[in-house]
C-alpha cells in the first residue's frame, strides 16, 4: 500500500451530482438503511475510471494504464475486476468492531465521493475487510446525520461538510484502518527480507489483518519480484566465474540489475512499497543472498543509486 492521489473534493464525478443521487441518499437516510442504494453508481465507468486513474497517480485513465488495488497494490484486472468499495461500510459495521452491538453502518455515506475507494475482491471480500471498520474507541463512532438539504419546492441538495472522510467530524472517530488516499501508509507498514508484510502500531497491525495483506498469493508475488533479480545477479556472477565476461562487462551487468532494483520504486508498478523496502534494505534483501562478488555488487548499487 502506498499513498494514492487525493481526490479533489470539488471535482465530484457527474454521476454523483445528479438529483437522482441525492434522492438515493435521502431514501437511505429516511430508512436508516445503506442497502437501499442502486448499485449502478458503483459500476459507472466515469466513477470507476476516475478511481482507477488515482491508483496510478493520474487524473484521467489512459488505455495503457494498469490500475492497482488501493490496499494490496495488485493489478488483478486480468483475474478479477477492481471494485468501488466504501471505506466506511454503508450497510453495517461488524459487531467485533462495535463491542458486540449491532450498528447500522454509515448509510448516509453510500454515495459520498470521499468514502469511495478502489479495491480488489481479495482485500474487500467477506474474508477480508467486508464490513469491518475498527476505531481506537468504538464510543467515538460518528452519529448518523442527514446531509440532504432542500426538498419541495426547492431542489434537493447535499451538504457534505460532515461527510468528508478526512474532515474533522469523521477523523474524530480515530479509525484503525489506513486510508491511503489521505494518509501515508509508510509509518504503519514494514516487511521482512522474505517479503512478508508486518503492521506497525495498532493501526498498521489492524490494517494488515483486515485487508488480509499476509495472504499467501501476495507473499509469493512479492518474493517473485525479488527472486527474479537475485537469479539474474547470480547469472552475472556465474558468467564472471567462468571467464565469459571481463570485469568491466560484469560491472555493467551488475549496474543494470541494480537499476532494476531501483525501478521497483515506481508508483505505477505492483508492490511499490515492498520495492522501497528492498532498496532501503539492499544489504539484507539482496547482498546477503549472493554468495560471491558482494563488494562489486555494493559498488554497482552505489553507482546507480546516486
Ligand atoms: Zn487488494
Amino acid at each position: 500500500m502506498i499513498r494514492i492521489t487525493h481526490k479533489d473534493y470539488n471535482d465530484v464525478p457527474e454521476p454523483l451530482t445528479r438529483p437522482g443521487t441525492f434522492r438515493q441518499i435521502q431514501r437511505a437516510v429516511l430508512a436508516g438503511d445503506g442497502e437501499r442504494y442502486n448499485t449502478t453508481y458503483y459500476k459507472d465507468p466515469v466513477v470507476v475510471n476516475k478511481l482507477k486513474a488515482f491508483s496510478v497517480h493520474k487524473n484521467n485513465l489512459d488505455p495503457d494504464d494498469k490500475p492497482k488495488c488501493y490496499y494490496c497494490e495488485s493489478y488483478t484486472e486480468h483475474v478479477a475486476v477492481l471494485q468501488v468499495e466504501h471505506f466506511r461500510p454503508k450497510a453495517k459495521v461488524s459487531d467485533v468492531d462495535n463491542n458486540n452491538t449491532a450498528h447500522t453502518g454509515y448509510y448516509w455515506l453510500g454515495l459520498e465521493w470521499s468514502n469511495l475507494l478502489l479495491s480488489c475482491p481479495n482485500c474487500n471480500g467477506k474474508e477480508a475487510k467486508g464490513n469491518r471498520f475498527p476505531l481506537e474507541d468504538f464510543n467515538d463512532r460518528a452519529t448518523p446525520i442527514n446531509p440532504i438539504t432542500g426538498g419541495a419546492p426547492l431542489p434537493l441538495g447535499y451538504d457534505r461538510t460532515n461527510c468528508i472522510a478526512d474532515g474533522p467530524n469523521l477523523l474524530n472517530e480515530r479509525p484503525l484502518l489506513i486510508n491511503p488516499e489521505y494518509e501515508d501508509p509508510t509509518p504503519f507498514l514494514t516487511f521482512d527480507e522474505f517479503g512478508q508484510i508486518h503492521g506497525i502500531h495498532e493501526k498498521g497491525i489492524k490494517s494488515v489483518e483486515i485487508y488480509n495483506l499476509k495472504r499467501a498469493p501476495l507473499l509469493s508475488a512479492r518474493q517473485d519480484k525479488l527472486n527474479a533479480i537475485i537469479k539474474d545477479i547470480n547469472l552475472a556472477c556465474a558468467a564472471r566465474d567462468l571467464g565469459k565476461i571481463d570485469n568491466n562487462s560484469f560491472m555493467v551487468w551488475l549496474e543494470a540489475e541494480c537499476s532494476k532494483v531501483l525501478e521497483l520504486d515506481n508508483i505505477r508498478n505492483e508492490y511499490c512499497l515492498w520495492g522501497r523496502y528492498i532498496i532501503a534494505n539492499f544489504e539484507t534483501c539482496i547482498v546477503s543472498k549472493i554468495a560471491t562478488y558482494k563488494d562489486q555488487l555494493r559498488e554497482a548499487f552505489r553507482n546507480v543509486n546516486t
